[in-house]
């Protein structure tokens, strides 16, 4: 057998008999996931046999978070409902006082 050497860009690829014995070989040193490669759980999804790619993902989900928030600053959505009250506050002039009156009963 030949020794290790870097890959070569003009290799042939694997061919079908050896991609499907590496995949086998994955499948069966893989306690995560049935004879067909598919997970148990979460049942039905395509194994990566790799027990650490669950808490890749989780990290990458976390590391998205960690870039997406806290807000950025600068100029953010206002709901239609902020403007509104902001529009009417505008519009009735200073704060009223608060009166004692009781709410009437129904
Ligand atoms: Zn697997």
């Amino acid at each position: 057998m030949s020794d290790e050497h870097p890959p070569d860009l003009d290799e042939p690829e694997l061919d079908e008999e050896q991609s499907r014995r590496m995949r086998q070989l994955a499948i069966d040193n893989c306690t995560m996931c049935d004879p067909d490669g598919y997970r148990h759980e979460p049942k039905g999804i395509v194994c990566h046999h790799n027990p650490r790619q669950d808490e890749i993902n989780r990290r990458g989900i976390e590391q998205v978070r960690a870039v997406l928030g806290p807000r950025k600053p600068g100029p953010q959505p206002v709901s239609h409902d902020l403007v509104d009250v902001v529009a009417r506050q505008r519009d009735a002039g200073p704060p009223q006082p608060i009166t004692d009156e009781e709410e009437p009963e129904l």
